[in-house]
């Protein structure tokens, strides 16, 4: 499989707007917010979806998750927020590299397009 733009900001090879980096997952504004707060967070870990997750993974998906809360809370976002992973085609998925959106700062309808 060919190298994917997440892989390559992981990797330091092409700039993100980075708010952490750790030794398992990184958080970076994404470059078409769909709202005022919208980032994502991904594994160093080159997983391709939520689909492609094995056992081995269960503390990296609880580590992202936390980590999207803490930077939620480092950002001043006290309104709420949603956390999303897109999966698949269907799931409106179009990096296949596993990502967790965070996305706040507005009202986000319910039920989502
Ligand atoms: P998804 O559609 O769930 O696969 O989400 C992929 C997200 O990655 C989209 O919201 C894109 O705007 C975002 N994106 C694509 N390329 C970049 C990039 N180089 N830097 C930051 N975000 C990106």
């Amino acid at each position: 499989m060919s190298e994917t733009i997440f892989a390559k900001i992981a990797a330091g090879s092409i700039p993100a707007d980075i708010v952490h980096d750790d030794d398992r997952c990184l958080v970076f504004h994404d470059v078409a917010p769909q709202a005022p707060f919208h980032l994502l967070v991904i594994p160093r870990k080159p997983i391709v979806n939520v689909a492609a997750l094995g056992p081995d993974d269960e503390s990296l998906v609880g580590h992202m998750v936390l980590v999207a809360a803490q930077v939620a809370r480092d950002l001043g976002i006290t309104g709420g927020y949603r956390l999303v992973f897109n999966c698949g085609r269907d799931g409106g998925q179009s990096v296949d590299h596993l990502h967790l959106h965070l996305l706040a700062g507005r009202p986000l309808g319910w039920p989502p397009g």
